[in-house]
C-alpha cells in the first residue's frame, strides 16, 4: 500500500519490535511518518535493533527504542507514555520448547496483562491492537466438525488446547481472553484482536526465533526430508498482516472485535511442493507424502510435541477460514501463497539459514 494513507497522531507503541511480524508493522508506520516507541527486550542488541535503525534512517518516521520485558510489571510505562495507539505483538511463537508454561503461557498471558493494565493507567491511549492468532479460534483441525458453516469464523473460540496438548495455541487463547476481559473493564480505549494463521513471507531481517522461520528451516534443511503428512493449516503473508495492524490501530472507523487474517487454506504437502517447484533439487526438501498411520506410529519419537492426540485430531483433516471481515472491513487483498513462500525461502537461502545440498 502507498504511504501517506493514515492521519498522523502522536507516537505509536509497538511491543516486540524486533519480531518478524513487528518488523513489517514498524516499516509501514515509519513510511507513514509516525514516531514509533519500539519496546524491545534489549535495545543494545545490535544484531536485532541495528537493521531496524538502518531502516528508520531511510524513512520519514522516527524510531525510539525502550527496554521492556513482558514478565516485568510496569515495564511498558515509559514506552507507552503519550501514545494514543498501542500495538502489542510481543509473545513467543516457538516450535520447540522445554517448559511450555514458562516459555509460552506465562509470557503470553502475563505480558498481555502487563501491557493492557498499563493502557488502563495511560490516559492518552484510545486503541489497543493485539496480535492474537487463529490458534485462539480453533485448537485442532477436528474442531471444524463442530462449526456450522464448515469454515472457522471470529465467533469460534479454541476450547480444546491445554498445557499438554497444543500449548502454544493454549497460550494465545488465554492471552486473548484476558485481553477482552481487561478491555471490558474500562471505556477509554477499544480493543481489536487480529487472528492470523501461519504467517509466511520475507522478514525485514530473518534473525528471529519465530516459528514461521523454524518451519521453513525444517522444510529446507533436511529435517523433513523423509516426507511430510497432509497437515492442513491456513497461511497469510506477513505484509498483509502488517497492513491489518496499521488499519486496525490507525483507522478509527474500524470496529472493535476480532479479525481472522488468512489468505489460503493449505497444508504441508502443498507448501513443500511450491518450494520444490521453484528450488528443485538444490535443497533436501520433502518429496514424499507420509501416510497418517506411519506418522501416528513414528511421530511421537521424532518430535515430542507431535503426540498421538495431535496426529489423530489434525493430520488429514481439512480446514477452512472465513476471511470476509478482513477483506471487507480491513480492506486486505491476499497475495498468492507461492509469492510468500518463495520470497521467504529465497531470503533464508541468501542469509545462509538453509544450506544447499551441494
Ligand atoms: P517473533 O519474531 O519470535 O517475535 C516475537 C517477539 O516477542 C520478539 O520481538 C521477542 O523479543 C518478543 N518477546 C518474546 N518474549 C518476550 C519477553 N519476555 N519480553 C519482551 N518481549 C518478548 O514471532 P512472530 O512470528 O513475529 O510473532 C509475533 C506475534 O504474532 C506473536 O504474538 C505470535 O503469537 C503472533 N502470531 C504469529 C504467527 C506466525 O505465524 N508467525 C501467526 C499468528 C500469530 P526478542 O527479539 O527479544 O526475543
Amino acid at each position: 500500500m502507498a504511504a501517506g494513507v493514515y492521519k498522523r497522531t502522536g507516537p505509536v507503541l509497538l511491543t516486540g519490535a524486533t519480531g518478524y511480524i513487528a518488523g513489517w508493522v514498524l516499516r509501514r508506520l515509519l513510511e507513514e511518518g509516525f514516531t514509533v516507541h519500539a519496546a524491545v527486550r534489549d535495545p543494545g542488541n545490535d544484531e536485532k535493533c541495528g537493521p531496524l535503525e538502518a531502516m528508520a534512517k531511510e524513512l520519514p518516521g522516527t524510531l525510539r527504542f525502550f527496554a521492556a520485558d513482558l514478565l516485568e510489571e510496569g515495564s511498558y510505562a515509559a514506552a507507552m507514555a503519550g501514545c494514543e495507539r498501542v500495538i502489542h505483538t510481543a509473545s513467543p511463537f516457538l516450535m520447540r520448547f522445554e517448559d511450555a508454561r514458562r516459555e509460552l503461557v506465562e509470557p503470553a498471558l502475563e505480558g498481555t496483562r502487563n501491557v493492557l493494565k498499563e493502557a488502563m493507567r495511560t490516559e492518552t491511549v484510545k486503541r489497543v491492537v493485539i496480535t492474537s492468532s487463529c490458534a485462539a479460534v480453533y485448537g485442532d483441525n477436528a474442531d471444524i466438525r463442530e462449526v456450522p458453516g464448515k469454515a472457522f469464523t471470529e465467533a469460534e473460540w479454541n476450547a480444546t488446547s491445554r498445557l499438554d496438548h497444543k500449548p502454544y495455541s493454549y497460550s494465545k487463547t488465554l492471552a486473548e481472553k484476558e485481553a477482552w476481559k481487561l478491555a471490558e473493564g474500562q471505556d477509554r480505549w477499544s480493543l481489536v484482536a487480529l487472528n492470523p494463521s501461519l504467517v509466511l513471507g520475507p522478514g525485514i531481517q530473518p534473525m528471529t526465533r519465530s516459528g514461521s522461520f523454524e518451519l521453513m528451516r525444517d522444510l529446507g534443511n533436511g529435517t523433513l526430508s523423509m516426507g511430510v503428512p497432509v497437515y492442513p493449516f491456513g497461511a497469510v503473508d506477513v505484509r498483509e498482516v502488517a497492513e491489518a495492524h496499521l488499519k486496525a490501530s490507525l483507522d478509527e472507523s474500524v470496529a472493535s472485535g476480532r479479525y481472522i487474517l488468512s489468505g489460503h487454506d493449505t497444508d504441508l504437502v502443498e507448501l513443500a511442493g511450491i518450494l520444490r517447484a521453484e528450488f528443485g533439487d538444490r535443497f533436501a526438501l520433502p518429496r514424499r507424502v507420509l501416510p497418517k498411520w506411519l506418522v501416528w506410529l513414528a511421530g511421537p519419537f521424532v518430535d515430542p510435541s507431535l503426540t498421538r492426540a495431535v496426529i489423530s485430531r489434525n493430520v488429514g483433516i481439512r480446514i477452512a477460514f472465513d476471511n470476509r471481515r478482513s477483506r471487507e472491513i480491513l480492506g486486505i487483498r491476499y497475495r498468492p501463497l507461492k509469492d510468500s513462500a518463495v520470497e521467504m525461502f529465497r531470503q533464508m537461502v541468501s542469509a545462509g539459514l538453509v544450506d544447499p545440498l551441494h
